[in-house]
């Protein structure tokens, strides 16, 4: 009681402070004034975006990148040195630029604050280390707005401070951090057209961890599996590496990976590090061929402490990706052009961590810095398993890490030699996707039957639809055969070139077995629902028919069926005689001679998008030079 009573004076000083300060001060924010124990609403972040744009007119620009679903200007503040605050003059003087995404889940706020009093500080700054020197930064301090807005005191239960924090999800309950490939928010969209324009180098998306108790103040992952080819892998290892060391200069303690527990309730069991899918900013970089990193701040450290830990971190990847842009935008550009050269090529496009492939390897140990901590099979007043841990007493901890993630062998395609075809049909749902993600294609003009195609058969046994919900989709997993046909291209189908940079982005939108595909999120479950069959009676009646060679079946089917009954007849009685499964299953003998009638539903299972592997009449756009 005594410390609600501590925390609603808090709240009350807070919001004293938040409306002394509304009508000036751009020079402190809410969370400076409270001593950090608050974070200011959204209209303080509006205020100041301006009021840094007034201060600095030639080095800040307070831009809006798009509306919320519930209205609110999203606010993206560019500031750089270099005299360029747009996205035409950085690409063409080549300028490096950085996006730094805050509030991506608003409940994680620390991003905000520490970009905001960041760029306060380096835009004061007039030193010849100042890495807006060299570098365009656009920040979107809070991504989810509606989310930002939606302000409660329990909704971060795993988080020390501030008092008020808005929620994960946006006002549609999306998750923006796994909408960057389905794009269902308007935030998200918003946030791909400035991903186009800007064509950013690197990805710094803030957040804070979700529970884990450890003594690392930060930690940062990047995509080392998905996308992008080796040099900008590469690079995104040394800039962590380079960033990390000169944050451990800056007196932090960071990690170069995101920790789960393998066992929630015994850290001694091990560390796991999951093989996160495109549908995250870092990874989704990486399939763009550019660097994403996603940083955690650790959420049990007391606010004041990761604004500044996050701060810091957004200073050193700034100093090192400054120190190195020239050598990081060539790897960019070259990534491009290799990319452009991938038709024919294998890539794999679902990975796990290892453990799910060899569940008894052993793994190496890592060594963290942890606390004591006790592990109970009977936990107090509830039972069960459970861990208490004692913050009180460091403990070091040397763990299993389960840090090494394999492709599944069955994800991996043969990129087509050409490209894909996205029929007519699907055009008013694909086209808009494609021209979010910055995907070159090019619409067909005519009527044709084109050779060269791959056309996928689903297998009606693969095909598994998750019970639960996700993002508000029911996900599918399905598998089939790709097999070389010609194949009818209708006027208005879309034709996509696989030689483009966004190559390996256009096959996780477009290979089914891509965790983050159109058919991985269920878009083309109708091509796998029966609607119309034959009925029993109806069965019976053509396979008494043909079992007696009526001619009627020659009327119904042709002369061609006809002729063929004895045979089929004849191979009927011969599986009946040496086959007892066979004889012993009505349906398997009912498949048996309707195998021979042609499908009243022939597209039944007929994966919608084709590979291409020819030229197609007048599809092909120019090549680029
Ligand atoms: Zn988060």
């Amino acid at each position: 009681m005594r410390s609600l009573r501590i925390l609603v004076l808090l709240g009350l000083v807070g919001h004293l402070l938040q409306g002394l300060a509304s009508p000036a001060s751009p020079g402190r924010l809410i969370a400076e004034m409270s001593a950090y124990a608050q974070s200011g609403t959204y209209a303080e972040v509006v205020r100041f975006c301006r009021d840094l744009e007034r201060t600095h007119p030639m080095a800040a620009k307070c831009t809006q990148l798009g509306v919320s679903e519930q209205g609110r200007d999203i606010k993206a503040l560019v500031v750089s040195k270099t005299g360029v605050l747009d996205a035409a003059t950085a690409k063409r003087r080549k300028l490096p630029v950085l996006l730094v995404i805050g509030g991506t889940h608003a409940g994680e706020i620390d991003g905000k604050d520490a970009g905001l009093i960041l760029m306060r500080e380096l835009l004061a700054d007039k030193g010849p280390q100042n890495p807006l020197n060299h570098l365009v930064v656009v920040f979107v301090p809070v991504f989810n707005v509606d989310g930002h807005e939606a302000r409660s005191r329990f909704s971060r239960p795993n988080q020390n401070g501030p008092l008020e924090t808005g929620q994960r999800t946006n006002a549609l309950r999306i998750n923006l951090n796994r909408d960057w490939m389905l794009s269902q928010a308007h935030e998200m969209r918003a946030m791909l057209t400035l991903v186009q324009q800007w064509d950013p180098l690197a990805t710094l998306d803030l957040h804070v961890t979700d529970g884990l108790r450890f003594r690392h103040d930060v930690s940062v992952s990047i995509s080392s599996h998905h996308g992008a080819g080796p040099l900008v892998k590469k690079d995104a290892q040394t800039v962590l590496d380079a960033a990390l060391a000169h944050l451990r200069g800056l007196g932090h303690d960071p990690l170069g990976f995101y920790p789960q527990l393998k066992d929630v309730n015994d850290p001694g069991l091990g560390v796991i590090v999951e093989a996160d899918a495109p549908r995250f900013s870092h990874v989704y970089a990486n399939l763009r061929n550019r660097m994403g990193f996603l940083i955690e701040d650790h959420a049990w450290a007391p606010y004041a402490q990761r604004v500044v830990t996050c701060k810091h971190t957004l200073l050193s990847f700034f100093q090192v990706i400054a120190s190195m842009r020239n050598e990081l935008m060539h790897s960019a550009a070259q990534t491009d052009a290799q990319t452009e050269r991938m038709a024919g090529q294998e890539l794999p496009l679902l990975w796990v961590n290892a453990i799910d492939i060899e569940p008894t390897k052993p793994a190496p140990r890592v060594a963290l810095k942890g606390y004591a901590y006790q592990v109970f099979d009977d936990a107090p007043v509830v039972g069960g398993r459970g861990i208490a841990y004692d913050t009180s007493k460091h403990q070091d901890w040397s763990v299993p890490f389960y840090g090494e993630l394999l492709p599944i062998a069955d994800s991996t395609v043969k990129l087509p030699a050409a490209g894909y075809v996205i029929p007519t049909e699907w055009t008013g749902l694909i086209k808009p996707l494609l021209q979010l993600h910055g995907i070159r294609f090019s619409h067909i003009a005519k009527d044709q039957v084109a050779q060269s195609m791959e056309v996928m058969r689903v297998d009606p046994r693969q095909v598994i639809y998750d019970t639960d919900s996700f993002q508000g989709k029911q996900r599918t997993s399905v598998m089939g055969r790709w097999s070389a046909q010609s194949a009818t291209v209708m006027k208005g189908s879309i034709f996509i070139p696989i030689e483009q940079p966004k190559a390996i982005l256009v096959a996780h939108l477009l290979e089914p077995s891509a965790p983050d595909s159109l058919s991985s999120w269920g878009w083309f479950n109708a091509a796998y629902e029966t609607s119309d069959y034959v009925a029993d009676h109806r069965e019976l009646e053509l396979i008494r028919w043909m079992h007696e060679g009526n001619p009627l079946i020659g009327q119904i089917y042709g002369d061609a069926l006809a002729q063929q009954l004895p045979q089929i007849r004849q191979g009927f009685e011969e599986r009946l005689a040496k086959d007892e499964a066979f004889r012993l299953d009505p349906q398997a003998r009912v498949d048996y001679w309707m195998s021979f009638l042609p499908s009243q539903d022939p597209d039944l299972f007929k994966y919608p998008i084709m590979r291409s592997n020819g030229l197609l009449s007048q599809g092909r756009p120019a090549r680029r030079k």
